[in-house]
């Protein structure tokens, strides 16, 4: 395989380079001008353009959204006239295969989010109560020197500060944010999009195939190849949020795929699909074990991917009710191999610990190993059965008529679809944004990760394709613990017990599950990581509960908001000390409102906070310090992978337009700046160089030499320049020369291509296919053991083996039930056992108790997005403002209430008494029993002009607010679905609460007081 790969790495010459990339940009350029109704070639020098505007100049700048994590490929149109500058539209890049040229309308109005008058435009301090708006501007030295004094007054330790990031952060600057925590020495990131994401949503399935962001960067739903395409889930990522996954789903659908919605509402997806199935809430993981048990009954698994290319075939036997692997192990207890049953010999062989498939035991002899044995047992008697079917005894109470029970829907529509997914390929599964959460969701994700092996849909065309830079991450590592077996440095093992091999693969090059390990275990859960020997606050809480005898409440996470809270209340302890946090640093995150929000307004009003971001959001009326950034069209940043899709190569955001406003620093200087001031530069850029297999003294040489004229500049004029970023200068000075060396080519001509087209192909799908390295059919997947894993092997030697067995991190599969109002979602580490009648699984409410589910809507990400003018005029115009603004209910439960359209009505949860007071909506188009909200709203800072429209309709207080306040033992999301709600009219009391906006203290801080400057000289 080594051969296999440096040929291709030598395939590009430097003419193929240039010849290839002029053919494709002219083709996707022609088609785009064509579209545009243009006369000119969009990847030309900026054009005169008499017959559009007489002495102005139109060019277009390719680069990258920023405003969510499917980081959309970009051209930004510009247009200027001597020193006057404007980006005036942003179109999708037609040479991606990301976006395919395609925008959501949050991308589209990306303009409005630079030239918006609510932007924050200098740095601020407090200067009145928190929670209301009361600043005074200051000069970036001035803010400075104001942090460090407070550090010290408050004698604050690296351990007592949160670094809370957001979506933006996540997917775009993981490989600069972690390497800072690590040189900071700070051990907590708490992140918005963590807890309800990649924890909430993502790690069943990371747990089964190997990812860690199914979302942003490591898969690709192969839509568009699929016959049969299954959306699960409130909306869909495809059709509520992210184009990367929608442009495919566009063509899946013009393609004529079958498609089938689960979903309590009537979504965007649902509207587009052959069959909507309104499955009760809290449903999903009970249709799931039905279809495995369907599946397998009917001898609709993939026989052939299932033997050789999953763990199924494993044999395990029970330890005290968990199934455990029958392994060979050396001496210090850690696995030589594990064992299976060969049809071939009908004997028990060992198979290697981690590679791509079980064809051949460990002495290269060529097996067939069972997928069920008999009357098998280990040397002291233990009964053995393979993982297959110890997987087939955790489904068997599923039949149909249970199932169809459980899920509260026509029996018809469950056989259909159970039918259809057995016997139609390809087929590719999309999984909700903000899908239901419960306790139950691992379970359920980690189901639906079994049905896309059992089906053989794993990096096929047509299913779940593995993104190129994923796939390059999973071959250095494969290639990495081949070159240390074979030179005798490390023995065979599973991965998670061989950390030499991972610690020599640069962290952020690790695939997908391998990252999240190595982030976890090895470094924020591990004391002796940090100098100063104390865990992420999340780590010492886990280890504050389970000494009380209790279970953790974030088993096997990563940045999670858990224990902040009780950190602040005193709850959690390290060594026997309390475990303080004095300070929250936001970064482009809105925790007021994103995370559970009446727990973070009592952090934010109790901490010292330093806030950055380009919007004054809710979270702004807690901050201390306010610093302002750039928006994503104005930076220039590091050369970046190609995110979720399936090929690998570069691309970059360039800087469109010269920065608005000059007292704004984009973060990624502001951080190295930060870490210059506090004197832990050089650590800082080793950390970050080392982390992503950059040469270290070229990386900090670079960042020297670019860093300097931007810190003489802020000294001697108190603003940054407005063009240029000395991080992303600095990067790519070291990244092109890499690439060019890589590719065949001059560094210049590598920043050329990006400049004038924005993307770099290295290698196509096909190509990958070509070469043998698909996952896991020629190359390990992600995870300790190299198969696609239903039994979950960090489950089980990582999460078991420190706390127990709890059915929440089953190794295969356990059916974990709603728990309404009960469970985990009560007291963190308590399981309270559910009364009835919520201990019955087919358990439905009559209104006015309901089901509550939430969901996304398309025009709006992120809560700062519905600061967006445009964005706020779409969700607001006389059809959308009822769809996009209110809760959804049923018309006949809502007759029954006395509530009609737009009455002000009070969702209040059974759990504990949390409200929210928003209109109401009549649809037939929602579950009689359950009330639908749509999230994004609930912002009550006066210095969001757009955002606060809303309040008249929806009211002061985030869905987050209804959120409850306790954990999933696993990963230490929010149980946001868990509970039941009563519904009834709003009181004008509760209606006058709910509609207040923030006190303003100091109107003329206000950034809107300030106008847009009309010309923006370079
Ligand atoms: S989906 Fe929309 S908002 Fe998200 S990155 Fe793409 S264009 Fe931007």
């Amino acid at each position: 395989m080594e051969s296999e790969k440096s040929k291709n790495e030598l395939r590009i010459s430097r003419r193929d380079f240039l010849k290839v990339s002029a053919i494709t940009a002219a083709a996707a350029a022609a088609g785009y001008a064509a579209s545009k109704n243009f006369v000119f070639d969009i990847f030309s020098p900026p054009v005169d353009e008499e017959q559009l505007q007489p002495g102005y100049q139109y060019s277009y700048v390719p680069s990258m959204c920023g405003i969510c994590s499917s980081v959309c490929d970009i051209l930004v149109n510009v247009e200027q006239k001597g020193n006057y500058i404007r980006a005036i539209e942003i179109d999708g890049n037609p040479l991606s295969n990301l976006n395919y040229g395609k925008l959501c309308a949050r991308g589209r109005s990306g303009t409005l989010i630079t030239y918006n008058k609510d932007r924050l435009k200098k740095p601020l301090i407090r200067t009145g109560p928190k929670g209301t708006w009361a600043f005074k501007e200051a000069e970036w030295d001035e803010a400075i020197q104001y942090i460090l004094q407070k550090f010290q007054e408050l004698n604050v330790q690296p351990w007592e500060i949160v670094l809370s990031g957001g979506a933006i952060p996540c997917a775009n600057y993981r490989p600069e944010f972690i390497p800072f925590t690590f040189a900071a020495q700070i051990p907590t990131i708490a992140g918005s999009p963590m807890q309800p994401c990649l924890f909430g949503e993502h790690l069943g399935i990371n747990l089964t195939i190997g990812t860690f962001d199914i979302h942003g960067d490591e898969l690709a739903d192969d839509f568009q190849h699929s016959s049969l395409i299954v959306i699960w889930g409130n909306n869909g990522n495809p059709a509520g949020i992210f184009v990367n996954k929608g442009s495919r789903l566009g063509k899946g659908l013009a393609n004529g795929a079958f498609v089938i919605v689960l979903d309590p509402r009537q979504s965007e997806a649902a509207s587009k699909a052959d069959l909507w199935i309104p499955v009760k809430p809290g449903s999903d993981l009970a249709i799931a074990m039905g279809l495995i048990k369907y599946l397998i009954d009917n001898n609709y698994y993939d026989d052939y991917f299932v033997r050789y290319h999953t763990n199924a075939p494993f044999l395990v036997y029970q330890e005290n009710g968990v199934y455990v692997p029958y392994t060979a192990n050396y001496e210090d207890g850690t696995v030589q191999a594990f064992y299976v049953y060969d049809e071939i010999s009908q004997s028990i062989v060992q198979v290697p610990p981690y590679t791509n498939t079980n064809m051949y035991s460990v002495d290269g002899k060529t097996i067939r190993p069972a997928l069920r044995v008999q009357n098998l047992t280990t040397p002291d008697g233990k009964q053995l059965i393979t993982v297959f079917q110890a997987l087939e005894q955790a489904v068997s109470q599923f039949t149909i008529d249970y199932v169809t029970q459980i899920a509260d829907v026509d029996k018809s529509l469950i056989e259909e679809f159970y039918f259809r997914v057995g016997t139609m390929r390809p087929i590719d599964i999309a999984t909700g944004q903000k899908g239901q959460e419960g306790s139950y969701t691992t379970m359920w994700r980690k189901a639906i990760g079994i049905i896309m092996a059992l089906t053989g849909n794993i990096d096929v065309r047509g299913g779940w394709i593995y993104s190129g830079d994923h796939r390059e991450g999973a071959i250095q590592l494969f290639q990495t613990y081949n070159s240390m077996v074979n030179s005798g440095q490390v023995k065979p093992g599973i991965l998670i017990q061989r950390p030499q091999v991972l610690m020599s693969v640069p962290v952020l090059n690790l695939p997908g599950q391998m990252m999240q390990y190595v982030a976890t275990a090895l470094a924020y859960c591990n004391p002796s990581f940090w100098q100063h020997g104390h865990p992420a606050v999340w780590c010492a809480y886990n280890n504050t509960l389970t000494s009380q005898g209790l279970k953790p409440a974030a088993a096997f996470s990563l940045f999670p908001d858990t224990g902040i809270y009780e950190a602040m209340q005193g709850q959690v302890q390290w060594n026997g000390q309390p475990y303080n946090i004095k300070v929250i640093m936001t970064c482009c995150v809105n925790p007021a409102k994103n995370m559970q929000e009446s727990e973070w307004k009592q952090i934010l009003q109790n901490a010292f906070v330093i806030m950055v971001d380009i919007f004054p959001t809710d979270t702004a009326l807690y901050a201390d310090v306010i610093l302002p950034d750039a928006t994503y069209i104005e930076r220039e940043e590091p050369i970046t992978n190609r995110g979720a899709t399936p090929d690998s190569g570069y691309r970059r955001r360039w800087q469109a337009i010269p920065r608005v406003y000059p007292y704004t620093i984009p973060e990624l200087d502001l951080f190295v700046l930060l870490s210059y001031k506090l004197g832990f530069f050089e650590q800082y850029v080793t950390w970050m160089a080392n982390s992503l297999g950059l040469p270290a003294d070229q990386l900090l040489q670079a960042m020297q030499k670019e860093m300097m004229p931007f810190v003489q500049y802020l000294e001697k004029y108190g603003t940054y320049p407005r063009w240029g970023e000395f991080v992303g200068k600095a990067f790519a000075d070291v990244q092109s020369k890499i690439i060019a060396q890589q590719l065949n080519t001059t560094p210049d001509d590598v920043l050329s291509k990006l400049r004038t087209e924005g993307v770099i192909t290295v290698k196509t799908f096909e190509d990958f296919v070509q070469n043998n390295e698909r996952i896991p059919w020629n190359i390990p997947a992600g995870l300790p053991t190299g198969r696609i894993e239903i039994y979950s092997t960090i489950l089980y030697y990582y999460v078991i083996k420190n706390f127990g067995y709890d059915p929440t991190w089953d190794p295969i599969l356990a059916y974990v039930p709603p728990n309404w109002n009960a469970g985990y979602a009560v007291t963190p580490g308590q399981f309270v056992q559910p009364q009835p009648p919520y201990n019955d699984p087919t358990f439905k409410p009559t209104p006015p108790e309901m089901f509550y589910i939430e969901f996304k809507i398309p025009p709006i990400a992120y809560t700062f997005t519905t600061n967006v003018p445009i964005l706020e005029a779409i969700t607001s115009n006389s059809y959308h403002t009822n769809i996009y603004q209110f809760a959804w209910i049923n018309k006949k439960t809502a007759q029954s209430l006395g509530i009609n359209e737009g009455d002000w009505i009070a969702i209040i949860s059974k759990l504990n008494g949390a409200k929210l007071i928003v209109r109401a909506h009549l649809t037939e188009w929602i579950r009689p029993d359950t009330i639908g909200v749509p999230e994004p709203w609930g912002q009550n800072n006066p210095a969001l002009t757009y955002s606060t429209r809303s309040l008249k309709n929806f009211g002061n207080r985030a869905v987050t607010n209804i959120w409850p306040q306790s954990y999933d033992p696993l990963t230490g999301h929010r149980m946001a679905q868990q509970f039941t709600v009563l519904v009834r009219k709003a009181t004008p009391d509760e209606i006058s609460e709910y509609t207040q906006l923030a006190q303003v203290q100091t109107p003329d801080t206000l950034p809107s007081q300030e106008n847009i400057p009309g010309n923006y000289t370079t």
